[in-house]
């Protein structure tokens, strides 16, 4: 039986043993707490049916755990350096899959298949929001997202309106999914430790979002263009969309909100309110 990877010295044995130099610009920092990595497992409730796509598996620290469950583990990693590592850390494993590439690239329906699976990462603090953009938005038969990222992400992805942490990301994320804080993890968790403090959020995507929405893209539109501008009004920030000022003053009377609120106070259903009237009158 192979040792816990999550671990200072077995972790510091294998980055010799294959003269790797961990990579800050790949954001690698690697997990040397075994608690910490059974409680994403754990989080994540994996089961021996489940599959389960991990987004950087570094030197395969939490994909040992994912596999010893007995699921189906597919992970890809964008350093080229370490397919040939995993090959030794994971070689007792024949559940576990390694692609070379990036996430943000590759062509996740055809790695997946259209079977439902889990996606289970730490991910790399560099491209955090991008890569849960991306998952969210691709329409990807996922059940739940369970990543590690940085505490702030974590409170932006959870947040309600009216905070400062409200934004974009917690629209995005609250519309597919319902978030909820797992685990909070201290920089002493990783080798090297990062610079900041980092929360495990579990994200169980919902069977159906939460407003209704004639025209998704126009929903995104106005969510964007509401937090582009902060510090503006509504009816000022949504001028950003290329709607002229008269409709917007209307499209706002309509959904009942008034014209002076900044866009930091509106709730997923008045984003939807006013997405689903701009998009009737758009047909
Ligand atoms: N899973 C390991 C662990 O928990 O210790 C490593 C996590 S480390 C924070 C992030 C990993 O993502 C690194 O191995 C890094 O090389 C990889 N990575 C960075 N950018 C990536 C990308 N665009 N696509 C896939 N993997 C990426």
């Amino acid at each position: 039986k192979q040792p816990t990877i999550a671990n200072k010295k077995v972790t510091r044995y294998i980055l010799q043993r294959f003269g790797i130099h961990m990579s800050k610009r790949l954001g690698q920092n690697f997990l040397i707490d075994a608690n910490i990595v059974q409680g994403i497992v754990d989080a994540a409730n994996v089961q021996e049916n489940d599959r389960v796509l991990e987004i950087g598996p570094g030197i395969g620290t939490l994909t040992q755990a994912l596999a010893e469950t007995g699921a189906e583990v597919t992970c890809v990693e964008l350093d080229k350096r370490l397919p040939e590592v995993l090959a030794h850390t994971l070689d007792t494993y024949d559940n576990v899959r390694v692609i070379q590439g990036d996430i943000l690239k590759v062509n996740i329906p055809e790695i997946m298949g259209d079977k439902p699976f889990k996606v289970v990462a730490n991910l790399p603090y560099y491209i955090t929001t991008p890569i849960i953009m991306a998952l969210l938005e691709k329409h990807l038969p996922i059940t739940d997202i369970v990543v590690m990222v940085q505490k702030e992400v974590a409170e932006r992805m959870a947040a309600q309106p009216g905070g400062k942490t409200y934004g974009a990301l917690s629209v995005a994320v609250q519309y597919y999914t319902v978030p909820e804080i797992a685990l909070y993890v201290p920089p002493r968790s990783f080798m090297p430790p990062p610079e900041v403090d980092s929360v495990v959020v579990n994200c169980k995507v919902r069977q159906t979002p939460a407003v209704e929405l004639i025209d998704e893209k126009m929903f995104f539109r106005v969510v964007k263009a509401a937090f582009g501008q902060r510090r503006k009004t509504l009816n000022n920030a949504l001028k950003s969309m290329g709607v002229d000022k008269n409709i917007i003053a209307d499209v706002l009377d309509k959904a009942g909100i008034e014209a002076t609120r900044r866009g930091e106070t509106l709730t997923m259903e008045e984003f939807g309110a006013i997405a689903n009237i701009l998009a009737q009158i758009a047909k």
